[in-house]
């Protein structure tokens, strides 16, 4: 019984939905994961959906608002404490999220690369001007990186999927790079959507042009599977209990000497040190920071090993 205010893909036969067992503990350990199948048993409707959000983007996977009264559901596997499970589907759709964000950016610099092979102006192609070579250069450097993030994520939750709590330090690593790549893959995926509108000039912001839709579409994607506070918070949790950031400056230590993760660790060291007032005050900058000499490193990789 009880309601949700944002439900995703709301015309799925089955919802994973986060509830409390009846008389369950009060906070987040009486919280369990539930399969709530749209239709009961006897065939009539397992929730009522009020309404459908009338949303900027990610309109093609209808939300909704919804509201349970006596519904069938499942828990999903009781041995094992719900949040754990419900923290677990998170940490996976927010790999998505990442991969989904530089697939974005992806699309947005290649719509942009075609508009600015055909624009002409003052005399050439836009795309042979100076400062636009420039940009889309240093874009297509940024879109390489931050992949490299994404699918450092993605290389990570292959090895740990399977684990259960108690879990081991290559699941909390998981989690760090997780938090990084969502933040940042999604705030570079905005980044070029804008960008990429900007070089289709006044025709950017028309309708019937494709890329304003992409900046609708990525604007959602900073806010769900957790905002970029929550990202910044969770992966300053991870430093701050488990000291995995000395794990990322020895690989990326070894991947690229002169990535400036030494400043980076220093940086934090001192931090861990502060209050956590301060730490919390200073964190999102640092997290940045420490999103960007990663993704910059993994990417140093990938072209030294090409070359
Ligand atoms: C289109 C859409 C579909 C969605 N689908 C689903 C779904 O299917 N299932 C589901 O469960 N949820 C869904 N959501 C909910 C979504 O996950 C949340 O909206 C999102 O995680 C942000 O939470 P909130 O809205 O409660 O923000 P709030 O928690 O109200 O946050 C408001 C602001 O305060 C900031 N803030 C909060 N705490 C702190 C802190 N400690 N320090 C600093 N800043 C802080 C936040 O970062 C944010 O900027 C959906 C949302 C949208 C928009």
């Amino acid at each position: 019984n009880g309601e949700k205010y944002f439900c995703s893909n709301i015309g799925a036969e089955v919802a994973i939905v986060t509830a409390r067992l009846e008389n369950g503990e009060d906070g987040i350990k009486g919280l369990q994961l539930f399969l709530v199948p749209r239709y009961r048993k006897d065939g009539s409707l397992n929730y009522l959906i009020r309404r459908i959000k009338n949303k900027i983007g990610t309109r093609s996977v209808p939300t909704g608002e919804v509201g349970f009264e006596n519904a069938e559901a499942i828990v999903i596997n009781e041995e094992i404490p719900g949040i754990y499970l419900i923290m677990e589907a998170l940490n996976i759709s927010r790999v998505a999220n990442a991969i989904g964000s530089v697939s974005l950016a992806q699309r947005a610099i290649s719509e942009a690369y075609n508009f600015a092979t055909q624009r002409e102006a003052f005399g050439s192609k836009i795309a042979d001007l100076p400062l636009l070579k420039w940009e889309f250069g240093k874009r297509l450097e940024e879109l390489h990186a931050a992949s490299q993030l994404a699918w450092k994520s993605a290389e990570l939750l292959n090895k740990v999927w399977e684990e259960k709590p108690p879990y081991s330090e290559n699941y909390h690593y998981f989690r760090f790079i997780t938090h990084m790549a969502k933040y940042w893959c999604a705030e570079v995926a905005v980044k070029h959507a804008k960008w990429s509108m900007e070089i289709f000039g006044g025709l950017g912001i028309l309708e019937e042009f494709k890329v304003e839709r992409l900046l609708r579409e990525a604007i959602i994607l900073p806010i769900w599977e957790g905002t970029p506070h929550r990202q910044i918070l969770d992966g300053w949790e991870v430093m701050a209990r488990y000291n995995l950031h000395e794990r990322l400056f020895d690989e990326l230590e070894a991947i690229s000497p002169n990535s400036g993760s030494n400043i980076m660790h220093n940086k934090i060291q001192n931090l861990l040190r502060q209050s956590k007032e301060e730490q919390e005050t200073s964190a999102g900058k640092i997290f940045r920071q420490l999103a960007r000499t990663t993704a910059n490193a993994l990417a140093f990789k990938v072209t030294e090993t090409v070359i």
